[in-house]
């Protein structure tokens, strides 16, 4: 790309939220191009939970039978005692997601999902090594200017920039995000380790201890031939400038040690285990503002206790792409307000019930949150 070249809509970012719109305005037929901090991505060890109301979304962008050809497939969602193993609650999935959600429910490695999304797009309009780092809003586009020096003018602009959204900065001004107070352990598990214990280790599973410290547990390929852990833990504070760092199995012993069998036999196998802050805000008062829009984390980030937080970006891109598609991109302001009124109350509950992180700890109905068609949904 050459200095100063005009694109019709930039989204800033290529994160989960930010391809799914690149991939559903291309389809619409916009002249969209997208620019990516990074040089570009690597297979982080992370899993990810993806439901049928997304499932449908990648049916839209043709991704959805390669996505369920990958990931794992869980009959349900169990949530447990970490000490007992008792039973808490059973949320069928599976078959039963399929028919009556209307997509599948899939756990998969969250590097591999973004692969199939980023190979799936057009190549020439994804402008990786492009960090976004002054915007100037004019009377008729935005000037976009990145850290390589290269500058572009574009007619609208998305933040799909995460939830450090330069976008976001600049409709609502320089506000870090909040410690939630929670930290998070990652870790993916050796397998002969975890084989040789002998026991069962279930394709999802949620357990559960006192003050609602838990580790969520599942397979993140078809064939289970890969296992996943993230936890929920409160601590006191979080004094790292880096976004991770390096964590233990001795401290995964020391917070959850002597529980049920089959968490031990977890921690037993751990190799490599990282900690991460959750950090969070309070809903927005503003979504968009002219020419420039949020979406996913740069708008409402959260604690990822419901797994819901990916899904809501790619929601939103869903939706956006839909509203421009109708308004038409020269109304713009029109296609803004439908979009944050499809939007507002729904990412906010998930927002909300994510971060009390109470999602299918006792048996509920989870039918508004899956059977949820992103695609169909009246626009007002
Ligand atoms: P991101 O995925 O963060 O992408 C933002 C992108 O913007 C990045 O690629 C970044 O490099 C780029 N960027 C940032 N700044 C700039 C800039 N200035 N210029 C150019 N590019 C820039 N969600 C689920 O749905 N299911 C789950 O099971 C789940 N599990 C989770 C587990 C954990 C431990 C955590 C922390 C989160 C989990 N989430 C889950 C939430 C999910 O990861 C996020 O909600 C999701 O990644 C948000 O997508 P996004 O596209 O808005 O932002």
């Amino acid at each position: 790309m050459t200095t100063i070249e005009k694109v019709d809509i930039a989204i800033i970012g290529a994160g989960l939220g930010g391809a799914a719109a690149m991939a559903l305005l291309y389809k619409a037929g916009f002249a969209v191009h997208t620019f990516e901090q990074a040089p570009e991505f690597t297979r982080l060890g992370a899993g990810i939970h993806i439901g049928p109301n997304v499932m449908k979304i990648f049916r839209e962008i043709g991704l959805e039978q390669h996505l369920a050809d990958v990931g794992s497939h869980p009959d349900y969602w169990f949530s447990r005692d970490g000490n007992t193993g008792e039973y808490l609650s059973k949320i069928r999935l599976g078959d039963f997601a399929k028919k009556e959600y209307g997509a599948p429910y899939i756990t998969i490695h969250r590097g591999d999902m973004h692969a199939v999304q980023i190979e799936a797009l057009p190549q020439d309009r994804v402008h990786f090594g492009y960090k976004l780092v002054d915007i100037e809003e004019r009377e008729d586009e935005v000037l976009l200017s990145f850290e390589n020096g290269q500058q572009i003018a574009a007619g609208l602009v998305i933040g799909a920039d995460g939830i450090n959204s330069a976008i976001r900065e600049k409709l609502l001004g320089v506000e870090k995000p909040r410690f939630s107070g929670w930290i998070g352990h990652r870790a993916l598990i050796n397998m002969d380790k975890l084989r040789a214990s002998g026991l069962e280790f279930e394709p999802c599973v949620k357990w559960w201890w006192e003050a609602s410290r838990h580790i969520m547990a599942y397979a993140t390929k078809r064939d289970h031939s890969e296992y996943y852990y993230v936890t929920g833990v409160p601590v006191d504070g979080w004094e790292h400038e880096a976004s991770f760092v390096d964590s233990s199995r001795e401290e995964m012993e020391a917070i959850f040690g002597s529980s049920h069998p089959v968490v031990n036999a977890l921690i037993d196998a751990t190799e490599e285990v990282t900690k991460w802050p959750f950090l969070n805000r309070d809903p927005l008062n503003l979504w968009s503002r002219g020419r420039l829009c949020l979406l996913g984390d740069a708008c409402h980030p959260m604690r990822p206790h419901m797994a819901q937080g990916a899904c809501m970006a790619i929601e939103d891109a869903a939706v956006l792409a839909r509203s421009l598609t109708e308004t038409g991109e020269e109304n713009y302001e029109e296609a803004f307000r439908i979009y944050e009124e499809a939007r507002r109350d729904r990412a906010t509950k998930v927002q909300t019930i994510s971060n009390a992180n109470t999602w299918l700890k006792e048996p509920e109905d989870p039918a508004w949150v899956y059977a949820y068609d992103p695609m169909t949904v009246s626009l007002g």
